[in-house]
């Protein structure tokens, strides 16, 4: 990375945990979201999160973006607890990129924009040195012949591949996926899957809350199983899709598959 690059290399070796949850709760209100979830991902790690409607998946991830306010236990992210406020925030945002179901691109700037905008504003590039990395990463996306586009030009595969280019500008040390391709029209489906599936095989560390099960045998090195605001059980693909141990599981599974 140049001198004037505000990004901070991954510390955690490969296999090393990098995201580390210790008996976190929430609650919004009197509901209490997430239970005691203690989970670590490791550098490199793909880890699938799966489970019902209102099982916390979402919440879960806001939280480790700091989205979401949390009341008891420590998340930390490459050894460092998550702040509370101020610039530290904005680094951390940076850190752990994330993509939503809504592919939340700025309707008013052009791809090229969007995708350059954190790493000039947050990261401190120069905006032809932005501009070079977004090109780059809207190649390898598949979209750079669209980079002077509008979000409403593109079809919904192509926008969530944006908003997967935009949070890689930021040099991400772990990627977050909220249902990412739930919102988008069947034969879209793969092509944001397929650029999912490559950065997993480059050695993104990874959280994607997805019920793709080709893509969660294929990409995950892990699958959690939350049901009500707590981690049921988690294993491998094979194991836990073949052999769920909680009735919970068994009765998702049942439904999904
Ligand atoms: P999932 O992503 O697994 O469907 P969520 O994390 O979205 O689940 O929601 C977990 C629970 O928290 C649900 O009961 C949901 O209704 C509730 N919830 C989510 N966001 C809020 C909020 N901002 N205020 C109050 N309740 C919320
Ligand atoms: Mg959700």
């Amino acid at each position: 990375m140049p001198a004037d690059d505000d990004v901070a290399e991954v510390q955690a070796a490969p296999g090393e945990p990098l995201v580390v949850l210790d008996g976190v709760n929430k609650h919004f209100g009197d509901l209490h979201v997430l239970k005691d979830i203690d989970l670590t991902v490791h550098q490199g790690e793909v880890v699938i999160v799966i489970g019902p409607s209102g099982s916390g998946k979402s919440t879960l991830c806001r939280t480790i973006n700091r989205l979401e306010t949390y009341e008891t236990g420590t998340i930390t992210i490459d050894g460092v607890p998550l702040p509370d406020e101020g610039a530290d925030l904005a680094r951390l945002r940076a850190d752990v990129g994330m993509v939503f179901q809504s592919f939340n691109l700025f309707a008013h700037k052009t791809i090229l924009q969007n995708v350059t905008l954190g790493p000039i504003k947050v990261r401190k590039q120069k905006k032809d040195q932005a501009e070079e990395r977004a090109m780059e990463l809207l190649a390898r996306v598949g979209v750079d012949h669209q980079a002077s586009k509008y979000p409403a030009q593109l079809s919904g595969g192509q926008q969530q591949r944006v908003a997967i280019a935009r949070s890689l500008a930021m040099e991400p040390k772990v990627m977050l996926f909220d249902e990412p391709t739930s919102a988008l029209d069947p034969e879209m489906i793969n092509e944001v899957l397929d650029v999912m599936t490559s950065l997993a095989k480059e050695g993104m560390t990874m959280i994607v809350v997805t019920h793709e099960m080709g893509f969660a045998h294929k990409a995950a090195d892990r699958v959690v199983f939350m049901s009500d605001g707590a981690i049921l059980e988690q294993g491998t693909p094979q194991e836990f899709f073949d052999h769920p141990k909680t009735d919970r599981a068994k009765d998702f599974l049942g439904k999904i598959l």
